[in-house]
C-alpha cells in the first residue's frame, strides 16, 4: 500500500508528498473531512512515506520501515483514539502523549503522532495539547484528524496546517465497488449511497447480505400503507437486530423518502435506489411534499431517540406507525 491507495485525495497527497520531498513537513496538521472520506488512510500513508527509507515521496513497501509500519508496530507512529467503553479522549492520555513526546525517535529521525477523532478530546485534553503544539520537540509531528474542526478549539485549529480533504466523486466509488467484484447496478447503488465517501462504500460491501437485508427493508416500506400491526412489529424486531450489528438501517430509509422527494421533483437522475424507481414513484405520486418531508423528520427523530437510548423497539414501532399514515400526522 502507498499513497495509490488514497482514493481521490490528489491534491492533498501532492501537497504531502511535496513536502516530504523538501524536508519540510509541519509539526501539527489538522485533517478535516467527513467519516469515511480516507483521511486515516492517508495520515498512515504519509506517515509511511516519511519514514520510508527507499523512495523519497512515497513508501516502497519492503524497507524495515515500511514493513514496521505495515505491522503496526514501528515505535515512532503512534494513534491515539478513544478507549475502549469511553467516549471522548481523555487529559490522561495526552499527559501520556506528552511524556512520550519527549523522547528520541527510535528507528528514524522523527516521530508521527495521530489523535482521531480530535474533537472528541476533553476541554482539559485539548488544553493540555495546545501547550505542546506551540512547542513541539523538533522530531515530532501530529496529526490531528477530524469531522468537524469547527468543534476544535480555534486556537488549535490555528496552530495546525490544515489539509482539507475533498468529497469522493461518485464515479470513482463505482470503479472502486467494481474492482471489488460488484456487479454495475449494485455498484451505482452503493456509490450513490456512500455519498462522497469511499470508506463508508468499504464498510457496506463488508456486511453480510447487504442487499438481502435492503430488500426486506424496501419490500416493508413500499406497502407500508398496507401493512398491519404484526407486520410492523416483525419489521420492528428485525431492524433492531440489525441496527445492533451496525446495520445502516436509518440511512436506508432515509434515503428510501430522499428519493421519492427527489421524484417528486423531477431530479430522477440523483435517485439512488433505481432497482425500485416504480415503486418509489408510485409513492411519489400518493404522498405529498409535506407528508415526505414529515417522513424524513421522523427517521431523523427516532435515529436520534436511539441515540439518547430510549427504547429501540419502541422508538421504532412509533416511527414505522407514523410513516404508514403520514398524513395523519
Ligand atoms: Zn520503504
Amino acid at each position: 500500500m502507498s499513497f495509490d491507495s488514497v482514493i481521490g485525495q490528489k491534491e492533498a497527497v501532492e501537497i504531502l508528498q511535496d513536502e516530504i520531498e523538501k524536508n519540510r513537513i509541519s509539526h501539527a496538521y489538522l485533517f478535516s473531512a467527513k467519516k469515511g472520506s480516507g483521511k486515516t488512510k492517508l495520515a498512515f500513508e504519509f506517515a509511511k512515506a516519511s519514514f520510508c527509507e527507499e523512495s523519497k515521496v512515497d513508501s516502497c513497501g519492503s524497507c524495515l520501515n515500511c514493513r514496521k509500519m505495515d505491522h503496526q508496530n514501528h515505535p515512532d507512529f503512534k494513534t491515539i483514539s478513544i478507549l475502549e467503553g469511553k467516549t471522548a479522549i481523555s487529559i490522561d492520555q495526552i499527559r501520556e502523549l506528552k511524556k512520550e513526546i519527549a523522547y528520541k525517535p527510535y528507528d528514524s529521525d522523527h516521530k508521527i503522532y495521530i489523535i482521531e477523532p480530535a474533537e472528541k478530546m476533553t476541554k482539559q485534553a485539548a488544553n493540555s495539547l495546545l501547550k505542546t503544539l506551540e512547542e513541539p520537540p523538533s522530531f515530532v509531528t501530529i496529526i490531528l484528524l477530524t469531522e468537524d474542526s469547527g468543534k476544535l478549539l480555534p486556537t488549535i485549529v490555528s496552530r495546525c496546517q490544515q489539509i482539507k480533504l475533498s468529497s469522493v466523486s461518485q464515479q470513482k466509488i463505482k470503479d472502486l465497488l467494481l474492482a471489488e467484484g460488484l456487479n454495475q447496478e449494485q455498484a451505482a447503488i452503493i456509490s450513490k449511497t456512500a455519498a462522497g465517501s469511499p470508506g463508508r462504500a468499504l464498510d457496506i460491501i463488508k456486511i453480510d447480505d447487504y442487499f438481502e437485508h435492503r430488500q426486506e427493508i424496501y419490500d416493508f416500506l413500499k406497502d407500508i400503507k398496507s401493512k398491519n400491526t404484526i407486520e410492523i412489529f416483525k419489521i420492528t424486531e428485525k431492524v433492531v437486530s440489525l441496527l445492533k450489528s451496525g446495520f445502516p438501517c436509518f440511512n436506508l430509509l432515509s434515503d428510501w423518502y430522499r428519493d421519492i422527494m427527489l421524484i417528486k421533483q423531477d431530479y430522477l437522475d440523483a435517485v439512488i435506489n433505481k432497482d425500485y424507481l416504480e415503486d418509489l414513484k408510485i409513492m411519489a405520486e400518493k404522498l405529498s411534499l409535506q407528508n415526505i418531508i414529515r417522513s424524513l423528520e421522523l427517521i431523523t427523530e427516532s435515529e436520534e431517540y436511539i441515540e439518547r437510548n430510549i427504547r429501540e423497539e419502541l422508538s421504532l414501532e412509533v416511527l414505522f406507525f407514523k410513516l404508514r399514515q403520514p398524513d395523519q400526522e
